[in-house]
């Protein structure tokens, strides 16, 4: 079975789970988007409203900010696989709890090994707390550091900088510097580096309006 094949038999098990309480008030469930292959898997924290609604993760407003973020680092969503913590929405948008997060972890395990990615950035606390326990997001955000066989880049959450304005301007410089971080993380795993793309293609990439900033 190929990667792409043993991720979709995965979305399919997430679908019908039923390994906490969350499943009761779902309506979709949301696995996460992206390659098989992706270089860099981005965590999120659970669903929201429009993710339940349509089995996408980052679909609402932080998700358009999300691309906004993504195009500052000149990559699209098709070349990075995007997922949460947990695969279904925690009623009323609160946080996922830690039984809720411990048992959907088994689900988070199996596409980190799948995907084997260069690099994890975890977008928020929560996936921040499975990889460097007890940090607090505002002083390591933005710094890349090995955890096991791979690197970790703990980020603000795109919600977070929506509420507070104040977060972007560090939300932004931490995705800024990815691309560097990919290249560094490639070289420490022994893997050929990824030219930069020229300045014309990230353009192109850009959204016409970046009027979050
Ligand atoms: Fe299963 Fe995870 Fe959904 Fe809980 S949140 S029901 S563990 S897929």
């Amino acid at each position: 079975m190929s990667a792409e094949e043993t991720l979709n038999k995965l979305a399919q098990e997430i679908s019908t789970c039923t390994k906490c309480v969350l499943h009761e008030t779902r309506k979709k469930s949301v696995p996460g988007d992206g390659p098989a292959n992706a270089e860099i898997l981005f965590i999120g924290e659970g669903p929201g409203f429009h993710e339940n609604e349509q089995g996408h993760p980052f679909v609402g407003a932080s998700g358009k900010f999300l691309d906004q973020l993504l195009a500052q680092a000149g990559v699209t969503r098709t070349e990075v696989f995007i997922c949460n913590v947990v695969k279904c929405r925690p009623p009323g948008n609160r946080d996922p709890l830690p039984d809720e997060i411990k048992a959907c972890d088994i689900h988070l395990e199996e596409q980190i090994e799948i995907i084997n990615p260069s690099i994890i950035v975890t977008l928020g606390r929560i996936s921040m707390n499975k990889f460097i326990p007890a940090a607090k997001i505002t002083a390591v955000h933005g710094q890349m550091r090995k955890v096991d066989e791979r690197f970790v880049i703990p980020m603000f959450h795109p919600a977070a900088a929506l509420h507070q304005a104040a977060l972007k301007p560090s939300i932004l410089a931490d995705f800024v510097r990815l691309p560097d971080q990919l290249n560094e993380a490639r070289a420490a795993l022994g893997k050929p580096l990824i030219v930069a793309k020229k300045k014309e293609e990230i353009n192109q990439d850009k959204p016409k309006q970046l009027s979050l900033f």
